[in-house]
């Protein structure tokens, strides 16, 4: 097949993208608080400004998405946490479709996720979508979050793609300012990634409403090709 007719990569991120913020949101923001201070015999206040300050310091570096790092930090089994509510854990709208829809036109489809490898074991566990992807990748394994460029430098060399027409969708502008230095060509973020957040209305990249509004998108580039 002629390079130009290849499909494009299609990279995902997980949390926010394909699945519901809402459920990080309430692990993290709702629940651990109020675990904190029952394990630490604190005020919810208490707990809250403790959790806070090591929010600060460790936001957009691999320490912030590993659960280990968490667990050792505030002294209380953060996965167990996350699979006692395991029933909260759901996709976004859209997803499923926009899955079909991809696979049904022989779109390759990756997963890059900043989740640490046993977080992202539990979550494909229990949405059951990993046969969807060709390629599903924690920043853990490769050594950098994704804010860094260096996690997109190894994962190319791991998995190489073609960059000119892959697409990248990913709901945190730092991550998405670190694929454009490396070079991928289609940014998209998200426009509400908690089913219980704010909508997004500005954004230096494309932004998507519904998960499914992707099909549109990729039909005009692929219908731009034809016509090059
Ligand atoms: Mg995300």
């Amino acid at each position: 097949m002629p390079n130009n007719l290849k499909k494009p990569t299609i990279i995902f991120d997980m949390d926010g993208t394909l699945l519901d913020l809402a459920y990080d949101d309430f692990i993290w923001n709702h629940q651990l608080p109020i675990r904190y201070a029952e394990t630490h015999g604190c005020t919810l206040e208490q707990s809250n400004q403790a959790l806070f300050q090591f929010y600060q310091e460790h936001n957009h570096t691999l320490n912030w998405y590993s659960t280990r790092f968490w667990s050792a930090k505030v002294g209380l089994d953060t996965l167990a946490l996350q699979h006692e509510f395991k029933h909260k854990v759901a996709l976004r709208s859209g997803c499923m479709e926009l899955l079909d829809a991809l696979k049904a036109q022989d779109y390759p489809c990756w997963i890059a996720t900043n989740a640490d490898c046993a977080g992202l074991q539990f979550k494909l566990e229990q949405m059951q979508i990993a046969h969807y992807f060709d390629v599903i990748i924690s920043s853990e394994s490769i050594g950098y979050a994704k804010e860094s460029i260096e996690f997109w430098q190894n994962l190319h060399t791991l998995h190489p793609f073609c960059l000119d027409s892959a697409y990248f969708i990913d709901d945190t502008e730092k991550v998405l300012n670190s694929a454009k230095k490396f070079g991928i060509a289609n940014l998209i973020t998200i426009a509400q990634p908690s089913s219980k957040g704010k909508i997004r209305d500005e954004s230096a990249y494309p932004i998507l409403n519904h998960l499914t509004d992707l099909m549109q998108m990729l039909e005009h580039t692929e219908d731009m090709k034809k016509y090059a």
